[in-house]
């Protein structure tokens, strides 16, 4: 599966066009987070490996902006390894290892759907990719 973020504005946000990608093109796609409203916001979805690039060239050519790759950055040099962020992933893409060290898995990771790592960490060691 690929994960893709999808970013919805202006017109994108008053259409229906999730639905229309997924009759027009007859692919399932899963929705794994969302953190939308009126004024725009993003959608974090899977999409079949063999399917994806067609599913993404019909949502940009509905005009929303797709993201694929890293969610978020992590700044290695000002991560001093607190765990302040680590209780607060609610789906445990943050763990620590047996040198206490804190990992990220870019592949559970919710990105801009959630964001909660980013505010708590004293550091600013960690930045939303958008
Ligand atoms: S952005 Fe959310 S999902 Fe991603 S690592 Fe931070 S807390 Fe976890
Ligand atoms: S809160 Fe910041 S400094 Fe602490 S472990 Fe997480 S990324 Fe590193």
């Amino acid at each position: 599966m690929v994960r893709v973020l999808l970013k919805f504005r202006g017109k994108t946000v008053t259409q229906p066009v999730t639905s229309q990608v997924i009759l027009e093109q007859r692919v399932p796609i899963n929705i794994l987070a969302a953190s939308i409203d009126q004024s725009g916001g993003e959608i974090l979805a899977e999409i079949p490996d063999q399917s994806a690039q067609k599913v993404i060239e019909s949502f940009k050519a509905k005009g929303v902006e797709v993201k694929v790759g890293e969610l978020i950055v992590v700044d290695k040099e000002r991560c001093v390894d607190c765990g302040a962020c680590y209780s607060l992933c609610p789906v445990n893409a943050i763990t620590i290892d047996e040198e206490y060290k804190v990992n990220f898995d870019g592949n559970k990771c919710l990105g801009s759907t959630c964001g909660l790592c980013v505010d708590a960490c004293p550091f600013r060691a960690i930045t939303l990719v958008r």
